[in-house]
């Protein structure tokens, strides 16, 4: 067996060359074969084309590389066998040694012949359907009779079927392996793993914002649509905010079911609130829950960043979310309280239902956290470990609101109708039951200015105002510490009735 990769093991030295060294495989069961294209700049700059067969991946280097085109003809010169660990290989083999150059795996998938191949082989017409990523349906490799015998020549079609194009090859100039270019690969860039900085360096690369760019694989159209009316703030801004933030607000918005404010025509009246799925993408999930009346209501939820990216796409700009998780539905581990202030109240008495209430939940060893609302009030966000239905977890809410009305019926109501409200603060326990949402942590909020509902320090109470924090200086924040970095540690609970 392994002779057949002699020619291939001779022309490399091993200690020089961190190409694999040539080991045919023994055991040939499987029913799909793989094909792997390889663009080498060497000497000459071409590609190898490759197929597994027999324990080896068959070999031919195509100077032009495969054409879309079916009335292309390009030369495909046959060349030694190659293990089939071969296709997994990218990256520099050393000047001086065999091919000395850079390798970038620019395809890979199955192939699949009609006929038998050895036989093709021996006549000089092979036929095969690709299903790579880039290199799709159906192919032909014929050889061509020369007079010398020097070179095994043969040509690369594409035959014709809906896979043919006039695209041309080099439309496609990363790696389908670790998304690098040439030149990345021949400075051995580092392979981003991390998709928060792959998709930052994406964005980075952005320099004309009025053509569609894809992330990800995501496309953002219209990237330079206005969001924030008598602002600058493009849609490629808020793509690029929720992306900064990401790695912050992703612990409170992923695997949450989540209701969106979407403004195709930027913020201002012609916004909408949806809370059931509309698209399909890489992070996001739909999910099935049952309402009050017992039906099925179709939700979703967020899982990855791919799915902020994909919402930020659809023109979203607020992001809600339950308080719970998906794996955890029915027993809640997010508790909030929303200070809604009466009109025109002063910030100082605002601030003091914050004090007020903290001291409350202090007094039940409560642990608390405050963000900004981005609009009138604060929000005073309790974490536990599920424990209790919400039926328990909206009570012990109501009672909450009920104590502050109690301690100081002057100042604050726990009744929604806005006629208890005058000159007072109502306590919004209301936000805490099955269904009910919440803006999330870092996002943006659609009404006044370009303002964000922003975790902040107790410290920071008296400095911030509820509509303080907005897209600039969320940014700049990120910088420092992260006031609620002990959110998921708290281990509170409470208990069932
Ligand atoms: P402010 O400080 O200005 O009161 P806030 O975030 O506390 O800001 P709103 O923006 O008025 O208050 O919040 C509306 C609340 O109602 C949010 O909790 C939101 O999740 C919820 N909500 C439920 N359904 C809708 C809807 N159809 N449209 C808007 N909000 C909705
Ligand atoms: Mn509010």
């Amino acid at each position: 067996m392994t002779d057949k990769l002699n020619n291939y093991n001779k022309k490399r030295n091993f200690n020089k060359t961190t190409e694999p060294k040539g080991k045919a495989t023994k055991k040939i069961t499987k029913p799909i074969f793989k094909f792997v294209v390889q663009h080498h700049i060497a000497s000459r700059d071409h590609f190898d084309f490759r197929l597994e067969w027999n324990g080896v991946l068959l070999s031919w280097a195509v100077p032009k590389g495969p054409s879309y085109n079916s009335d292309d003809k390009r030369l495909a010169i046959r060349v030694e066998d190659h293990p089939t660990d071969y296709a997994g290989f990218e990256g520099i083999i050393p000047q001086g040694q065999y091919g000395g150059g850079t390798v970038m795996l620019w395809d890979e998938g199955s192939w699949v012949p009609y006929g038998s191949v050895n036989q093709g082989l021996k006549n000089g017409t092979l036929k095969f359907v690709l299903n790579g990523k880039r290199l799709m349906g159906k192919w032909a490799l014929i050889k061509i009779k020369t007079d010398n015998n020097k070179q095994d020549n043969w040509l690369l079609i594409k035959e014709k079927d809906q896979f043919q194009n006039n695209q041309n090859i080099s439309n496609f100039s990363t790696s389908i392996k670790t998304g690098r270019t040439m030149a990345q690969i021949e400075k051995n860039e580092e392979i981003v793993k991390n998709p928060f900085v792959k998709i930052g360096k994406q964005l980075d690369k952005v320099t004309d914002d009025n053509i569609t760019i894809s992330i990800e694989g995501i496309d953002i159209t219209n990237p330079s649509k206005i969001m924030f009316n008598n602002t600058n703030i493009k849609k490629i801004d808020i793509v690029k905010y929720y992306v900064k933030v990401a790695k912050r607000m992703l612990p409170y918005l992923q695997n949450r079911i989540v209701s969106v404010i979407r403004c195709p025509k930027g913020s201002g009246q012609s916004c909408f609130f949806k809370k059931h799925p509309a698209g399909t993408s890489k992070g996001i999930v739909s999910i099935k829950v049952k309402n009050g009346k017992n039906a099925d209501e179709e939700y979703f939820y967020i899982n990855s960043i791919y799915g902020v990216i994909f919402e930020a796409q659809m023109n979203t700009i607020e992001f809600h979310t339950w308080g719970s998780t998906v794996n955890s539905l029915e027993y809640p581990d997010i508790m909030v309280f929303d200070l809604d202030p009466d009109e025109g109240m002063d910030l100082k008495k605002i601030r003091q239902g914050v004090k007020d209430l903290k001291s409350i939940l202090t007094e039940l060893s409560l642990k608390s956290f405050l963000k900004t609302s981005g609009g009138k009030g604060y929000h005073i966000v309790v974490p536990f470990k599920p424990s209790v239905n919400w039926d328990t977890f909206y009570k012990f809410a109501k009672n909450i609101a009920k104590i502050m009305e109690q301690k100081w019926p002057e100042r604050y109501t726990s009744n929604i109708k806005k006629i208890n409200r005058i000159n007072k603060i109502f306590v919004d326990w209301q936000r805490n039951g099955r269904g009910a949402t919440t803006v999330v942590p870092y996002s943006l909020r659609s009404k006044v200015g370009t303002t964000v509902s922003m975790p902040i320090s107790w410290k920071e109470l008296g400095t911030i105002a509820p509509n303080g924090i907005n897209i600039e200086i969320a940014l700049e924040r990120l910088k420092k510490p992260d006031p609620w970095k002990n959110f998921y540690k708290i281990n509170q609970k409470l208990k069932p009735d």
